[in-house]
């Protein structure tokens, strides 16, 4: 049976209104519309509504037919025989998902009156309208009675008194409706006992007040509408089509193996194939490139739309659930407050109402200072795609930690092995430098590119995070914001630093030719999935274009791997998408979880800037290094977590798993008509809610108005899908990795399905 939660909705406002002796026997209907779609729930004909169950509920469409359950063709009763009213109603306002029509006997003696209801009170004004209208006789179930209330309906009022019949009351959802029926009975008693007085005088409120009441009305239901008539309905995966296997992906990589130790070919420690060409072999973790056009629109259409939150009461919970549970982090976190700026030490771990401490981590699952068990979708901003803690990896970084401690300032043999490793899955990284972090990497290859090449400028896309160095904090999170969240950093810092807006391969052309004429670009920066790991998605053909242009233009193409480096394949982005960067930078999974995460890799005649003039002989050295860089525990820890990546295929069993949680998230939003966007590269999941992502200097208007609500409502949903049992990044990213299987995932889903059935019009 399908549409079980609008049916189950006019049962409950069925039930209350008898309970309440608003409805009798088999008077009145009520319906409830379906979300997101050209239907609506409404109350069999004639049918008693103490005995009414769910599947008697009909489903009838905006043309007033009636559509039977597929798995009960002629089992069902006929709806109501106001279904073109409720039609004409649902399809005139946006706005109204429940319709309540009732013989109510004060509204009743109205209706035989004929009287309309003026401004009474306040509170009348600010729910039913301006004034409580009378809508012409007509006999019931007529075209013509549709017909009529179709010419007051539009006025943004929420009840009417059908002359000489009953009323008529509308609402932003079924609580609404109901609640403008049950008032519309009060303000009618008040009106009737006062006109029964002697003087029969009766006052108003001022029209002043009315305009004002009704005005906020009115932009109340402005704003549900525009959430109905600016969304582009969703279009998910069909239920009848199995959700992608992790689980599948894991067992064809086990099959592999297998296949291959019993035909005596154990993993080779040393690469027999060209480097590269195992990359290949083993594939990539997008199983296939979103539709960017139309991901943008329902980006689009999503940013067009007022937020959509938790209910109230639900938020309530929520912070509640914070409150009682997570004392422990709480008493922590505060502690911390007095010693650590901002009570954290990374930004990720900033989450709304207040970070979590973290005593254990476990493959998919984290335990918090107070025992709660979550799902990480986190896994530390992307490193661990083997999962969190991964024991195998630990035991070997354990053994080299005996040996020789995790530094000796002197050369260690996993320097190598790293180096060499990295060169075998990414051919196109000749040469590698160890350094610190993703930002020293990105830091470093700037400085190769402007030392290659003898130009200076270097160009970014708009809204990228390249880490924090005084170049680069340029364009932030926000494209076309410049220098706005450059506090601290001179102007010469960035003065060489240019932003074009996402994949505007028009204005990035523009910039090569104007520093052409002012020297010439150094390097093109950018995440090859899209800026925020493909928060603004790139088009599928961007990188090769921006490689045309780097090469017609001298710039170096540096690809920035942070995230995608091994999470999108043991090739990488560039493997993927079949394109050569000059410079490549990697952080979190190339140390696999461990410290110490990032380096800069590329073309041997690029890299050479590292070495020469290192043993003090030959050319200028381009400075760049760092006490603990290439320390035998973060290479050893890079070197197994390559090899075990490989071995597991886990950046494609994490794509699997990604591809699972996506759909299923995509289901889950199209069963709650919410207009949030899900899409997924990969093991790398995006949710939007709010899209405050997309937010941007084209309309800075819109920008500074609605940056902080989005970015609340990011944070609200964050927290209620933590207080489900759900860590995701920042209420909008989700990373998966080899250890969420089916199980994790369908766990996973259920959760966000509570979540989902809280928000506000649901
Ligand atoms: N580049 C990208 C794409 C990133 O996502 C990050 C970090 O999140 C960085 C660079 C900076 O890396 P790190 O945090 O290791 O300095």
């Amino acid at each position: 049976m399908e549409h079980v939660s609008a049916r189950q909705h006019v049962i409950d406002m069925c039930r209350t209104m008898l309970e309440r002796g608003y409805l009798k026997a088999t008077e009145g209907n009520v319906s409830v519309r379906v979300p997101g779609q050209r239907l609506y729930a409404v109350t069999p004909s004639n049918y008693s509504y103490d005995r009414m169950r769910v599947e008697d509920v009909c489903i009838v469409d905006f043309d007033g037919e009636h559509l039977p359950d597929a798995d009960r063709p002629g089992s069902m009763l006929a709806p109501s025989i106001e279904c073109g009213m409720h039609a004409t109603i649902y399809r005139a306002r946006p706005d109204v998902h429940a319709i309540v029509h009732t013989h109510q006997p004060f509204a009743s003696a109205l209706a035989v009156l004929r009287r309309p209801i003026p401004a009474l009170t306040d509170e009348q004004v600010r729910f039913l309208g301006r004034e409580v209208a009378v809508i012409d006789y007509a006999p019931s179930g007529t075209g013509i009675l549709a017909r009529n209330v179709q010419k007051k309906i539009t006025s943004g009022d929420n009840a009417f008194i059908l002359a000489n019949h009953g009323i008529v009351a509308v609402g932003t959802d079924p609580e609404r409706a109901v609640f403008n029926m049950a008032l519309l009975e009060k303000v009618s008693i008040a009106y009737l006992m006062a006109l029964a007085t002697e003087s029969g005088r009766v006052y108003t409120i001022p029209t002043a007040i009315r305009e004002i009441a009704f005005a906020k009305l009115r932009s109340d239901e402005k704003r549900i509408a525009a959430q109905i008539t600016r969304s582009l309905p969703a279009a998910p995966p069909s239920d009848a089509v199995p959700l992608p296997s992790a689980d599948a992906a894991a067992a064809a990589v086990a099959a592999d193996r297998t296949a291959s130790a019993g035909a005596g070919l154990p993993r080779a420690a040393e690469p027999t194939e060209a480097p590269g060409a195992e990359s290949a072999r083993l594939g990539y973790a997008i199983s296939t490139y979103p539709d960017v056009d139309d991901t943008m629109a329902r980006l689009r259409a999503l940013v067009d739309q007022p937020v959509r939150g938790l209910r109230q009461d639900a938020l309530n919970d929520v912070l509640e659930w914070f409150d009682t549970k997570c004392q422990g982090s709480k008493q922590l976190t505060e502690r911390a407050k007095s010693r650590i700026p901002g009570g954290v030490q990374h930004n990720l771990a900033f989450n709304h109402p207040f970070p979590l401490a973290i005593d254990r981590a476990d493959g998919a699952h984290l335990t918090d200072r107070d025992g709660n068990v979550y799902i990480d979708f986190l896994q530390a901003g992307g490193p661990t795609l083997l999962g969190s803690n991964y024991g195998p990896v630990n035991d070997k970084v354990a053994e080299v930690v005996r040996e020789s401690g995790p530094v000796t300032g002197l050369f260690h043999e996993y320097e190598l092995k790293l180096a060499e490793s990295i060169h075998r899955y990414l051919p196109h990284v000749e040469m590698y430098r160890s350094l610190g972090s993703g930002t020293e990497a990105v830091m470093a290859a700037v400085r190769a590119a402007r030392a290659h090449t003898g130009h200076s400028v270097v160009i970014k896309v708009g809204g990228a995070y390249h880490g924090w160095s005084d170049t680069l904090v340029y364009g932030l999170r926000v494209p076309g914001t410049f220098r706005m969240n450059a506090k601290g950093i001179p102007f010469g810092a960035t003065s060489a630093t240019r932003e074009a807006f996402p994949h505007d391969l028009g204005a990035l052309r523009r910039k090569l030719i104007e520093n052409r004429l002012r020297g010439g670009t150094a390097a093109v920066v950018l995440e090859p999935l899209g800026p925020e790991s493909g928060t603004r998605p790139a088009p599928e053909d961007f990188n090769a274009r921006v490689r045309e242009l780097c090469d017609e233009f001298g710039a170096l193409l540096v690809f920035d791997e942070v995230v995608t480096g091994f999470r999108v394949g043991m090739g990488g982005a560039a493997g993927y998408f079949g394109v050569t960067p000059d410079l490549t930078v990697l952080g979190k999974a190339v140390s696999g979880g461990y410290p110490m995460a990032g380096g800069v890799g590329g073309r041997e005649d690029v890299m050479a800037v590292f070495g020469s003039g290192l043993d003090g002989k030959s050319g200028a050295h381009v400075q760049v290094g760092g006490t603990l860089s290439a320390n035998p525990l973060s290479c050893a820890a890079g070197y197994f977590a390559i090899e075990e990546m490989a071995r597991t295929n886990a950046p494609v069993v994490a794509g699997r798993a990604g591809d699972r949680l996506a759909a299923g998230l995509q289901r889950l939003v199209a069963k709650h008509a919410l207009p949030y966007v899900v899409y997924n590269q990969g093991s790398i999941v995006h949710l939007e809610c709010s899209g405050v992502m997309l937010l941007d200097m084209h309309n800075p208007v819109k920008l500074f108005k609605e940056n902080k609500p989005r970015k609340q409502l990011m944070e609200q949903m964050g927290a209620a899908y933590t207080a489900a049992g759900i860590i995701t990044l920042a209420g909008s990213r989700l990373y998966t990795s080899m250890a969420d299987t089916d199980a994790v995932i369908d766990d996973a889903l259920e959760r966000f399905d509570r979540v989902f059935s809280m928000v506000d019009g649901v």
